[in-house]
């Protein structure tokens, strides 16, 4: 069983790019969300970021052939896995109230997929940036000492100005009450999962990740005692990011390879009813300490 980087946070808060950023640093594979990997990877066998799709990726591919699971299998499998990650049953997870069955199942089915994602790439730690704060909780409790939490969280003005801008494909913009809601809610699944995982989490600010990536990353370095002095020579001297093998996130795993680019950061100024939201969500942000 390798060791896992999960970067857990709201949507648009950076996630796609800060995992690839980190598997830039060699025995680091950057595998995407890989809690949508059974429907969307095994049974849609969506494009994977290499080009090909997933049943013939040489590392996904490679892994559907050594899990075998078959398709009803994978649905059953994709249904319990987002059914006890879910945002609706993050309170059940914090108090353990899932079956011993659902756990132990939970687990043999995450350590066949970890697991043979490292023997077929080689890779010692797996970045899984799937988001879930329940997964975060769920991936600690199953695999004690393997797990690294990030929660990376963005300002209130950024969610906002990356919610009213939607985006073509993936995600529709959400309406202002929808983005606070939203917010609301995820901010304090982030807060608490840190707070319950201690030392094994630390917090990273999307603001801060775009304004200082090398100092940012030397803070994940220091805080995990991984080597990520590969990453950062590549941001020092302002190099391109290999997408790797990302099947499932964010439309930038298209992109083939990737440059950190500080300007995603900018964000429109508010009027109206989005400066009182804006208002509510940093008054909370202040009160969760985030
Ligand atoms: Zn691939």
């Amino acid at each position: 069983m390798p060791e896992i980087i999960y970067i857990m946070g709201t949507a648009r808060s950076g996630s796609t790019v800060l995992q690839i950023v980190l598997a830039a640093s060699p025995g680091i594979l950057a595998a995407g969300e890989v809690t949508h990997i059974f429907q969307d990877g095994f049974l849609d066998d969506a494009v994977c970021a290499c080009g090909k799709n997933t049943a013939d990726c040489t590392v996904w591919g490679e892994v559907g052939r050594l899990t075998a699971w078959g398709r009803s299998e994978l649905e059953k499998l994709a249904r319990m896995v987002r059914s006890l990650e879910s945002h609706a049953n993050f309170p059940r997870m914090v108090l353990g109230l899932f079956s011993g069955r659902a756990k132990r199942r939970y687990r043999e089915v995450n350590e066949a997929l970890f697991a043979n994602l490292s023997r077929v790439s080689g890779a010692h730690t797996i970045v899984d940036a799937s988001k879930y704060a329940g997964r975060a909780l769920a991936l600690s409790r199953a695999f004690r000492g393997k797990v690294w939490v990030i929660a990376l969280t963005r300002s209130p003005e950024g969610i906002l100005s990356a919610f009213r801008k939607g985006h073509r494909e993936e995600q529709k913009p959400k309406s202002l009450a929808g983005a606070m809601l939203y917010y609301l809610y995820v901010a304090t699944a982030t807060r608490l999962t840190a707070a319950i995982l201690g030392q094994r989490a630390i917090c990273i600010g999307f603001e801060q990740l775009a304004a200082d990536p090398a100092g940012t990353l030397a803070r994940i370095e220091r805080w995990c005692g991984k080597d990520l002095s590969a990453a950062r020579a590549r941001l020092a001297g302002q190099e391109s990011f290999d997408t790797g093998h990302i099947v499932t996130g964010n439309r930038l795993r298209k992109a083939g390879t990737v440059r950190f680019d500080p300007s995603v950061a900018e964000i429109d100024s508010p009027h109206g009813a989005a400066r009182i939201a804006l208002a509510t969500m940093n008054l909370y942000r202040s009160l969760l300490n985030l």
